[in-house]
C-alpha cells in the first residue's frame, strides 16, 4: 500500500555493487549468445563498438567565460544499415556509458527488424545550467565537431535525456548549413515543420502502452481490472499513462522527479500535466495520497512501469517489488542483480529494447519520410507503429515460449539472431 511522504525523492543513479551500462550490455549479449549457435568471433566483435568519437566542445558562456565540454558519439554496429541512436545531455555522460547505450540501440533496431545499427552520443553537461542560447551554441558546435561521421546514410542522431525536438532542429540546421543543402534525414525527432514525423514525440510512450497491453492480455489479466504504477511523467511516462488510461486500465500512481501521486480508484491522467506541458507539476495534482519514487516501485499493483531513468530496480528493492509484471519504459531501469531476483520470483520483466522501441521505430518512419520528401498522417504513423510493435512482440513471444527464457533473453535472442546472420552473410573483410 502507498504510504505518504512529503520528502522529494529523486530516483538515484545507482549503486555501488552495480555494473556500468557497458558491462551490463556485454553480459546480456553473452547471455543471449549462449542460447544460440553463433560464431563466437561475431559475438566478440559485437562486444566492442566499431568506433567511438570523442570531441571537445568549447562555448562562450553568457558571462564571457569560455567553458569546455566533452562530447561523444559511440557507433556500435552498422551491419544492417546506418548507425542510429539518441544524443544525451547529462552531467554523467561518459564514453563508457555511450558505448553501452549504443549496444542497446543495436539490439533495439534488431528486435524491431529496422535496417539501422546502434549508436549513442552525448555531452557531459547539465542542460539546466545553460541558457537556451548556450544550448544552441553547444549543439551547433558539437554537430560541427562530429559532422564528418554523421549523415543520413552514416549515423542519424535523435533526442534522448536532456535533448528535444528543438535540439534536433539546431543539429539539422548546423549540418545542413555546412553541407550547403537542407538535409533533414541527418537527424530524427525534429519538429514536423522541418521534416519531423507526426507522432514521434509520443512514440516511445505509445509502444510502452502497446506492449503493456499485450503483456496484460498474455498473463490473462482483464485490462479494465489492471492497476498500473508509472515512474516518470515525461514523454514516455505521460504518453504511456494516458493511453493505458484510455484503454481502461487503472493508472493508480504516477511520479516525476519530486515524487508521485496515488489514487486507488485511478488517476485522471489527462488532467496531470506532463513534464513537457508544465515541468515538475505532478505533485501539484490533488490526490488522496502521495508516494515517493521509491515507494511507487513497491506498490501492490499489477503492472509497474519504470519510465524515468536507469538503474532504479536494484538488489536493494528487487525483493520488495509487489507488481506481477514489470514493463521497462526507461532505458536500463533494471540492474542485473534485480533481473536475477525477478527471474527467481517469477516476475516477468518486458525489456526496454522491445517496450520503448517505438521511439526508434517512428524515427525510422521519419527517415523514410525525409528521404521521400513526403510526410505521413498521424493515423498512418500510429497504425504502422502498432503493426511493427505487434510483429516484434509476437517474435519475442515465440522465443520466450520455445526456449523457456526470460523476456529479456527472448528479445536479445531475436535481435542477436538477425545481427549475427547479417554478419555471417557479409563476412569479415579484409
Ligand atoms: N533515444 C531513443 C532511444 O533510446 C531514440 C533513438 C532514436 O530514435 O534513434 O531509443
Amino acid at each position: 500500500m502507498a504510504s505518504t511522504s512529503t520528502t522529494p525523492d529523486e530516483p538515484q543513479e545507482e549503486s555501488t555493487e552495480e555494473e556500468s551500462a557497458l558491462e551490463t550490455a556485454r553480459r546480456q549479449l553473452q547471455h543471449a549468445a549462449d542460447h544460440l549457435d553463433i560464431d563466437q568471433h561475431i559475438v566478440d566483435r559485437l562486444k566492442h563498438p566499431k568506433k567511438v568519437h570523442e570531441v571537445t566542445v568549447p562555448i562562450e558562456r553568457e558571462d564571457g567565460d569560455v567553458e569546455v565540454y566533452t562530447g561523444y558519439r559511440a557507433q556500435h554496429d552498422s551491419v544492417r544499415g546506418p548507425f542510429k541512436g539518441g544524443l544525451r545531455y547529462h552531467p554523467e555522460v561518459t564514453r563508457e556509458e555511450c558505448v553501452g547505450l549504443s549496444m542497446w540501440m543495436t539490439w533495439k533496431c534488431g528486435v524491431m527488424d529496422i535496417p539501422f545499427g546502434g549508436a549513442k552520443g552525448g555531452i557531459a553537461v547539465n542542460p539546466k545550467d545553460l541558457s537556451n542560447d548556450e544550448k544552441e551554441q553547444l549543439t551547433r558546435r558539437f554537430t560541427d565537431e562530429i559532422r564528418a561521421v554523421i549523415g543520413p546514410t552514416k549515423d542519424i542522431p535523435a533526442p534522448d535525456m536532456g535533448t528535444d525536438p528543438q535540439t534536433m532542429a539546431w543539429l539539422m540546421d548546423a549540418y545542413s548549413m555546412q553541407e550547403g543543402e537542407t538535409i533533414p534525414g541527418v537527424v530524427t525527432g525534429k519538429p514536423p515543420i522541418v521534416g519531423g514525423s507526426k507522432g514521434r514525440d509520443g512514440a516511445p510512450g505509445r509502444s510502452v502502452a502497446i506492449i503493456a497491453r499485450e503483456a496484460i492480455d498474455y498473463y490473462d489479466k482483464d485490462i479494465e481490472e489492471t492497476d498500473v504504477a508509472i515512474q516518470g511523467y515525461g514523454s514516455v511516462g505521460s504518453n504511456a499513462a494516458r493511453l493505458l488510461d484510455d484503454w481502461g486500465t487503472n493508472v493508480v500512481a504516477v511520479s516525476d522527479v519530486n515524487g508521485g501521486v496515488y489514487d486507488a480508484n485511478g488517476l485522471d491522467t489527462h488532467s496531470i500535466p506532463s513534464h513537457h506541458e508544465v515541468p515538475e507539476a505532478v505533485m501539484g495534482h490533488e490526490t488522496p495520497e502521495t508516494v515517493s519514487n521509491g515507494e511507487l516501485l513497491e506498490l501492490d499493483v499489477d503492472v509497474v512501469i519504470p519510465a524515468a531513468i536507469g538503474n532504479v530496480l536494484t538488489a536493494d528493492n528487487g525483493d520488495d517489488v509487489a507488481a506481477d509484471i514489470v514493463i521497462e519504459g526507461a532505458n536500463g531501469p533494471t540492474t542485473t542483480a534485480a533481473s536475477s531476483i525477478f527471474a527467481e520470483r517469477d516476475i516477468p520483466v518486458v525489456p526496454d529494447i522491445l517496450a520503448n522501441a517505438g521511439g526508434v521505430t517512428v524515427s525510422y518512419f521519419e527517415w523514410l519520410q525525409d528521404i521521400n520528401r513526403r510526410s505521413w498522417s498521424l493515423e498512418r504513423v500510429n497504425d504502422e507503429l502498432e503493426t511493427e510493435m505487434l510483429a516484434a512482440w509476437s517474435h519475442v513471444r515465440e522465443e520466450f515460449e520455445a526456449r523457456d527464457v526470460t523476456w529479456r533473453d527472448a528479445a536479445y535472442i531475436v535481435a542477436l539472431s538477425r545481427i549475427a546472420e547479417a554478419h555471417e552473410a557479409r563476412g569479415l573483410w579484409p
